[in-house]
């Protein structure tokens, strides 16, 4: 089938302001578990230091999987391979909704394939918009100076905060003292690091445009317009359906509100569908500099002169972005 696009919330004010974007993701793991089936999906460890995949068949457990984690992920669950745990649970006639990367459902699929799967009809697959994690190493660092700057362990952590609503992008830290660390992502060392160093085999992603292996792709659906049908300060996705069963999944969802729209005005916007993202012209030095100094020196060392400036007039005020 030719894909479709749409523009799409969740009908859920609460559950939208924990997602990244639309909440479909939620969504559609919500119907999923409800009729029975295993959704496969990426968690934080407890420490917030690294990201994993987590198999989840109840609706208490789901709000593990809210949100984007922007770091590289391990893809083994209690001791077994995902595409593994995946293959048996199908193998057991249970439906499986699988959220991952572009490339981990290229590989999935391969996977199965190769061991001569049956049950591709019970699979369900939701990959996003991607331009790829970052080291997971960078978010450990950067934690553990904001641990040591407020004193306290960290309970909470968002990189796609609604501080109230979808945009700007917030990065926020909670503390077990109480305390918050909120900024805009792309202020903090974190964020900053995320625009640089990407991961090496994102800079020639072959899983962009029509080659998605998906039945679905979310992804945030930018330059669209408060007067603009499917709006939600909230949050809105883009999602496009690849497959007529991703068509069927879309179709069977209540509490979403959906709207079809063109591919110019639901990707156009979002260059990440369709192409691999540029190498940042700061990244050699960058990845120089973290590899004997850390975060915070290759940050620094790869602004501007403008950018250093102010960012040393706030430190001399007392304010320090990181
Ligand atoms: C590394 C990364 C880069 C992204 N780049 C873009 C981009 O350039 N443009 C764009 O429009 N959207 C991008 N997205 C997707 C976007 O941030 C939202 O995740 C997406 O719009 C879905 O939002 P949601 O509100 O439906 O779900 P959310 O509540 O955000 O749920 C996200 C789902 O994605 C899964 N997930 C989270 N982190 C990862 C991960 N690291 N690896 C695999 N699965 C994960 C979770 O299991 C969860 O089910 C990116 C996401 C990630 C993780
Ligand atoms: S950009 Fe491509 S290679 Fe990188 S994580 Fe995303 S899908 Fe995988």
């Amino acid at each position: 089938m030719n894909e479709k696009y749409y523009a799409a919330y969740l009908n859920n004010e609460e559950q939208l302001k924990l997602s990244s974007s639309g909440g479909m993701a939620y969504a559609i793991s919500e119907q999923i578990i409800l009729s029975g089936g295993v959704v496969f999906g990426i968690r934080y460890s407890n420490d917030f230091f690294c990201a994993k995949y987590v198999k989840i068949d109840n609706l208490e457990n789901l709000s593990l999987l809210n949100g984007s984690k922007y770091i590289t992920t391990e893809k083994v669950i209690d001791g077994v391979g995902v595409f593994k745990s995946v293959y048996n649970v199908l193998l057991n006639q249970r439906k499986v909704l699988f959220i991952g990367t572009p490339c981990d459902i290229g590989n999935l699929i391969s996977f199965l394939k190769k061991n001569k799967c049956q049950d591709f009809d019970k699979l369900v697959t939701l990959d996003f918009i991607c331009q790829g994690p970052i080291k997971a190493k960078v978010q450990k660092e950067y934690i553990q100076f904001l641990e040591h700057k407020y004193n306290s362990t960290l309970v909470d952590f968002s990189v796609r905060y609604k501080h109230p609503y979808w945009k700007p992008v917030y990065l926020r830290a909670v503390f077990s003292n109480g305390k918050e660390h909120i900024k805009p992502l792309y202020s903090t060392d974190f964020g900053r690091a995320f625009r640089i160093y990407g991961t090496e085999r994102c800079y020639k992603c072959k899983y962009k445009d029509a080659n998605h292996c998906s039945d679905i792709t979310l992804g945030d659906f930018w330059g669209l317009l408060p007067e603009d049908k499917g709006y939600n300060r909230y949050g809105t996705s883009v999602l496009v359906t690849h497959t007529d069963k991703g068509e069927k999944v879309l179709n069977r969802l209540s509490n979403v509100m959906i709207f079809e729209y063109d591919k110019e005005k639901a990707v156009g916007n979002n260059p990440m569908y369709y192409e691999s993202r540029k190498r940042n012209e700061k990244f050699y030095k960058f990845e120089k500099i973290y590899s004997y100094k850390g975060l915070h020196k290759a940050v620094f060392c790869t602004r501007n002169f403008p950018s250093k400036i102010k960012y040393l007039l706030n430190l001399f005020l007392g304010k320090r972005p990181y």
